[in-house]
């Protein structure tokens, strides 16, 4: 038997519940990972919530790191024993055991351990499709990262100062204003009062080509407002809650504008590229380019009390859950 986080309802973080479940056995093309860390994401939330929409009963969770301890008769290139991470396909990391289709495990090198690992692999490959496929940022550019102490937010920062960006953070208190700084952001705004207008000064009227907005609801308007002509703007989460729909004329009023609601889905749906985005995010992390911060841990069985801090707006950098 396994131990998992399940849902039987969506709801606040009272409906995650710490059960005894039937261990999964391996089809032909999967693989059975025990769970050595798991990841805490924003998008665990929306599940849990009802945002995002699964079958009930549900176990949570999009990212892991572990090691394999059966595979299908269809994997010839995973044994027992190898050391593994992975993020997005279905949802169930919330776990100490399950099965995985073998194709969307990445051996993970031996540099990094499994808590850093669980806590990199979707926020980090996340920040590897958005500055490098979304939208290619070059040396130069001024660019606009919301919540840039998050867990994404700090690996963007890093890379886009490693690309030769200058980043303009954009935080909710003092302390994470600092954090960002010290993590690649040349420059941070706190709060999203009069972000145009700070931008404007910032960047000396020029604006930004490229907007990321986790956000969602509280800062989309504001966004579209710190674009340059021809801007794109990247709306790719709902912290705040969704976007309301968009009249796609006011892109056209602001300047003939770019609008994308990207998601790591997409762009590691092939084996190719799902390789791709983590082969480049190991390269960013072994030169020391990137640093991944998990700065809170839980145990597992406690995950409720992980997604209260994180809905809370009290956690920084990336969480990890230990089973
Ligand atoms: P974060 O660590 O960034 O946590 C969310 C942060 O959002 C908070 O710390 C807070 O920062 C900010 N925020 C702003 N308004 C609110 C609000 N009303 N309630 C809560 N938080 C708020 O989380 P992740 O790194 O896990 O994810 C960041 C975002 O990226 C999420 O929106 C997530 O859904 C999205 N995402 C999208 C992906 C995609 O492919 N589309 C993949 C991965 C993540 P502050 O206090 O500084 O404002």
């Amino acid at each position: 038997m396994s131990k998992a986080i399940r849902i039987h309802a969506v709801g606040g973080p009272e409906v995650m519940k710490w059960e005894t479940v039937p261990t999964p056995e391996p089809g032909p093309s999967e693989a059975l990972i025990r769970h050595h860390a798991v990841g805490l994401n924003y998008i665990d939330v929306y599940f849990r919530t009802g945002l995002y929409k699964t079958p009930l009963p549900a176990t949570l969770g999009m990212e892991g790191a572990g090691t394999v301890l059966a595979v299908g008769s269809d994997v010839p290139d995973l044994k027992p024993g190898d050391r593994i991470a992975y993020a997005g396909g279905s949802i169930g990391a919330y776990s100490t055991e399950r099965v995985l289709p073998a194709d969307r495990l990445v051996k993970l090198p031996d540099s990094i351990d499994f808590k850093t690992g669980a806590a990199m692999m979707l926020q980090g490959m996340t920040a590897q499709y958005l500055l490098r496929r979304t939208f290619k940022v070059q040396k130069g550019q001024s660019i606009l990262v919301h919540a840039a102490a998050g867990g994404v937010g700090l690996i963007l920062c890093q890379w886009a100062k490693y690309l030769g960006a200058h980043v303009i953070g954009v935080v909710s208190t003092p302390e994470k204003a600092e954090l960002a700084k010290a993590n690649g952001a040349e420059h941070v705004i706190i709060g999203h009062a009069s972000l145009a207008a700070d931008v404007k000064r910032l960047t000396g009227g020029a604006m930004v080509p490229v907007a990321y907005d986790s956000v969602g609801k509280d800062t989309f308007s504001a966004s579209l407002d710190c674009l340059a002509p021809l801007g794109m703007m990247v709306s790719y989460g709902n912290a705040s809650g969704p976007v309301p729909p968009v009249d796609i004329s006011v892109l056209s009023a602001k300047g003939s504008l770019f609008l994308t609601r990207p998601t790591l889905a997409t762009y590691v749906a092939s084996h190719g590229d799902l390789l791709q985005a983590a082969n480049d995010l190991f390269d960013v992390v072994a030169a020391g380019a990137v640093k991944i911060q998990v700065n809170q841990t839980f145990p597992l069985a406690e995950a409720a009390a992980a997604h209260i801090a994180l809905e809370s707006r009290r956690t920084t950098g990336s969480t990890v859950l230990l089973p």
